[in-house]
């Protein structure tokens, strides 16, 4: 304004005094030279004060935000003005492309399943994505500018990342009583500052641990019948047996070998049933064929010594793979037999639910089972009484490749049990799964 202002008052003096020594000249001289000079004196003068006000106009477009277009003026500081406003809007452009371009670089890095944590060069947070907040338990707008260590306080952590040693990454143990493991990596970057990723493991971590107890479960499971096979044939090869000892450590070494191919058989089912995709809904399989089978085993296995109803006209047909539901209907119905003491009633039955799904349900008036058994009963290898499993026959498979035939089926294993009421083991099958066999509609649409 003063600038302007100081303008306004030399060209106003310039014009006085152009107008002074004109005054003057034409009293003095009275020549037609004087008047000139004065007239070009005023237009010089006036246009100078238009100037002045266009400069003023540019200069209050520039002191403000340059929101609005810059004056239209002809001339230079049109020019001036024009030329001041494209390169502001060119770098307006530049700045939105980069923010844009920073919004989806951001976005990419959220929709990670990883956690990404960037720190400045004083552990402070600048940034994280909301897996990360949710791996460490930031709140990632409160707890920017905050220094990570103050936040995420386990030592390990800590001393990690002051120790500056980042080759391998550290696992972390995250949530209220070890509920899970975080592989976190740092890595330096720009002047001191740090990235910080962490993958949840916990999930891969349950898996490792399954692997291991799996494969020792296994080389337990198979050292005790090679250890027994191993001492009888120690002592037929040392001591002179006669004809009925020989025989009676021969008919043992039969169970063991029997054992372990059961066991091995198990095992083959169990890794096929895991390998192969899901049955499809389109082979139909009679449900009474099934039942007939396991009841003539189930009575073989019993010898007389239950009482075993099997009820096997139902009309049903189920739809899934004959052998898998053949296995998973006899390894409920042995067990029945194998844990049921000899006197016992085993009852096989099918039941029809409103919705049109079904349930085949393998009761026996066994020992039962203790509540807290229940939920771990399908675990491999898992068994309440590992003896009597054993002395049975059992290799703690069973009810595990149950639990696998009917979910790959679509349905669930449900086990209901009362501690010397006996045990009740229900194969639920999806309407999808499950229908009517129709003979007699079936033949003439067939015939036509
Ligand atoms: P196993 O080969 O040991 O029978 P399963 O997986 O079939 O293995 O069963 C796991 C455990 O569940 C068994 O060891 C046994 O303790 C218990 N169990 C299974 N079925 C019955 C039943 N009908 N009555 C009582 N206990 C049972």
């Amino acid at each position: 304004m003063t600038w302007f202002l100081a303008r306004l008052l030399l060209i106003a003096l310039a014009l006085l005094v152009g107008a002074a020594v004109g005054w003057w000249a034409g009293r003095e001289f009275a020549t037609p030279l004087v008047a000139e000079l004065m007239g070009a004196g005023t237009a010089v003068g006036l246009f100078a004060l238009f100037d002045s006000l266009r400069a003023h106009r540019l200069m209050e477009w520039l002191r403000g935000s340059q929101q609005e277009a810059a004056p239209r003026d002809r001339g230079f500081w049109g020019e001036i003005g024009y030329r001041v406003e494209r390169a502001l809007r060119q770098r307006e452009q530049a700045l939105a492309r980069e923010r844009l371009w920073l919004e989806q670089f951001l976005s990419a890095i959220e929709a990670s399943p990883n956690g990404v944590l960037m720190l400045d060069d004083n552990d402070q947070i600048q940034w994280c994505n909301r897996v990360a907040a949710d791996h460490f338990s930031l709140d990632p707008q409160r707890d920017l500018q905050q220094r990570i260590t103050n936040l995420v306080r386990a030592p390990s952590f800590v001393a990690y990342l002051q120790a500056g040693e980042y080759q391998e990454p550290l696992m972390l143990t995250i949530g209220a009583r070890g509920r899970g493991s975080l592989s976190v990596v740092v890595r330096g970057y720009g002047d001191g500052r740090k990235l910080i990723l962490s993958v949840d493991v916990t999930e891969r971590e349950r898996a490792d641990a399954m692997r291991r107890d799996f494969v020792a479960n296994v080389s337990h499971e198979i050292r005790t019948p090679l250890t027994v096979l191993a001492g009888f044939i120690e002592t037929m090869d040392n001591l002179p047996l006669t004809e009925p000892e020989r025989r009676r450590v021969l008919s043992l070494m039969q169970q063991q070998t029997q054992r372990m191919q059961t066991l091995v058989a198990d095992l083959l089912t169990l890794a096929q049933l895991e390998g192969s995709p899901r049955p499809a809904p389109d082979r139909w399989v009679p449900l009474d064929n099934l039942l007939q089978r396991v009841r003539s085993d189930a009575t073989a296995l019993s010898t007389g010594r239950h009482r075993i109803t099997v009820i096997a006209d139902t009309q049903i047909e189920l739809a899934g793979v004959e052998g898998e539901l053949l296995s998973a209907i006899g390894n409920l119905l042995s067990n029945a037999v194998r844990y049921t003491p000899e006197g016992g009633g085993i009852d096989v039955h099918w039941r029809e639910l409103a919705d049109g799904s079904g349930e085949l349900c393998v009761a026996d008036t066994g020992p039962g089972i203790a509540r807290e058994h229940l939920p771990r009963l399908t675990e491999r290898f898992y068994r309440v009484d590992g003896s009597r499993s054993r002395e049975s026959g059992g290799t703690g498979l069973g009810l595990s490749i149950v639990k696998h035939v009917v979910q790959r089926h679509g349905g669930e294993l449900q086990i209901e049990s009362e501690v010397g009421k006996g045990s009740r083991f229900k194969l639920q099958f999806p309407a999808a799964r499950v229908r009517t066999r129709q003979l007699e509609q079936a033949q003439p649409a067939e015939q036509a």
